[in-house]
């Protein structure tokens, strides 16, 4: 079984101290593939660096998250383009998206720089790695509007990195073309509600991420995070889905396949 954690931070300090180990711990698990991402301008060459290092194993994403909107400007995007064309490692440009949890951002600057990112990204033919906490009837309605067509063929526009809306949100992101990222949340004991929208969207949008180092599974609460613990997320929605976990491996390293074009 080979599994793909869609959406990591290893290039955070808490693990400077044993990085390799992590890759081998995490290969030795089945996780053969993983996805960088980098969150801040000052973070996009220690992405390209750590994918560039690991051809075999490791991509990477460059992005703006909403915690950092307000450095939008008419200059980043042509930076951004730059940078994609100088970087045949990125896959995606994100974390983009609305965080009306955390981000101390205004809501209209996160927009307007999210709208601009996601149209700009759309044109160049990129998928996005979209950010979402608490603004999904904000989000939804941009989503329509800027990417109103499918995807062809099998392709995603993006990723709904750590999904947690509700399955409303789930449909109608999966419908618009959206691939949906399953982290350790869906092993907290009390998010039936977040199992249930895995379980009416089903495996074909979904795709498994650890966001490690944050967001450890259940069985991990309170420790750093790593993508071996793909393991427990996947066995989960085994559990969700009724398949065997062989399955859920089939199907969401499929998805990844489809939505970072890394085939
Ligand atoms: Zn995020
Ligand atoms: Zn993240």
């Amino acid at each position: 079984m080979i599994f793909v954690d869609t959406h990591a931070h290893l290039g955070d300090p808490q693990f400077d101290a044993d990085r390799d180990s992590i890759f081998e711990r995490a290969a030795a698990a089945g996780v053969t593939r993983i996805v960088e991402i980098a969150d801040h301008p000052d973070e996009w060459a220690r992405a390209v660096a750590l994918a560039r290092a690991r051809p075999d194993n490791a991509r990477c994403t460059l992005g703006l998250h909403p915690y950092y909107a307000d450095l939008y400007d008419d200059a980043f995007l042509s930076k951004l383009r730059a940078a994609l064309n100088a970087t045949p490692e990125a896959v995606a440009i994100g974390e983009i998206g609305l965080d009306y949890a955390k981000a101390t951002v205004p809501h209209d600057a996160q927009r307007r720089a999210f709208e601009k990112i996601a149209a700009a990204a759309k044109s160049w033919g990129v998928p996005i790695v979209v950010h979402c906490r608490d603004a999904y009837p904000d989000l939804v309605p941009m989503l329509q509007k800027i990417f109103p067509e499918r995807p062809v063929a099998n392709r995603f526009w993006g990723v709904i990195h750590c999904f947690t809306g509700t399955p409303e949100n789930a449909e109608a992101c999966s419908n618009l073309g959206f691939a949906l990222g399953a982290d350790g949340p869906v092993t907290y004991k009390k998010n039936d509600a977040l199992r249930e929208a895995f379980r009416r969207a089903g495996p074909e949008a979904a795709v498994l991420e650890t966001d490690s180092p944050y967001l450890p599974p259940q069985s991990m609460r309170g420790k750093r995070n790593e993508p071996a613990s793909i393991l427990e997320i996947a066995a989960k929605l085994a559990e969700v889905w009724g398949v065997p976990l062989d399955e859920v491996a089939r199907r969401t390293s499929a998805n990844a396949a489809a939505l970072y074009r890394w085939p």
